[in-house]
């Protein structure tokens, strides 16, 4: 199933998600299977289960937006274990429509996870890659990339979202 996306605002994209500790269950395999349909749909390249309202440990990646089937990844309680140089670029994200910011991050990450089966796997990313592995694993642990971004920026992001809000046009 295609799951809504949820957006700023609600308490879930800003809570520590959980630990997965039961793997290959079918639950498991079906939600990360959903995850993928939701984020195609959205048209993103990844997607964390607080943003469809799950506060657990698993996020979805495919920069190829499903082109290449090898390109799907699945992160289960992730872990960033090396970072090296710096990136700046525009990003934005599912649960803020419509804003993007320029934002500086790691440049080639190493990001250790568990796939859905529980079999461990790790990978180092450049690029686009390093900075879906930087955001998605920053959403397991509640955190928005406008925490990256100025405190003047964040503000006027908010007080816009606030207006939408207000006239019904964010939920
Ligand atoms: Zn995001």
């Amino acid at each position: 199933m295609i799951y809504p996306i949820v957006k700023y605002g609600q308490p879930v994209l800003e809570q520590q998600a959980k630990d997965i500790t039961d793997f290959g269950t079918p639950e498991l395999e079906q939600l990360v299977e959903d995850m993928f349909q939701s984020m195609y749909a959205a048209k993103g390249v990844g997607l964390a289960a607080p943003q469809i309202g799950i506060g657990k440990q698993i996020a979805v990646i495919d920069i190829s937006t499903g082109e290449d089937p090898a390109q799907k990844l699945v992160l289960i309680n992730p872990e960033i274990v090396a970072v090296e140089g710096t990136q700046t670029g525009e990003e934005g994200c599912l649960s803020l429509p419509s804003f993007r910011e320029p934002v500086t991050r790691g440049k080639k990450v190493t990001v250790r996870a568990f796939d859905q089966h529980g079999k461990p796997w790790e990978m180092t990313g450049e690029d686009l890659l390093a900075r879906a592995f930087l955001h998605e694993t920053d959403h397991l642990k509640g955190t928005l990339y406008i925490s990256h971004i100025s405190p003047l920026k964040r503000d006027l992001i908010r007080r816009k979202i606030r207006k939408l809000q207000k006239a019904d046009e964010w939920s």
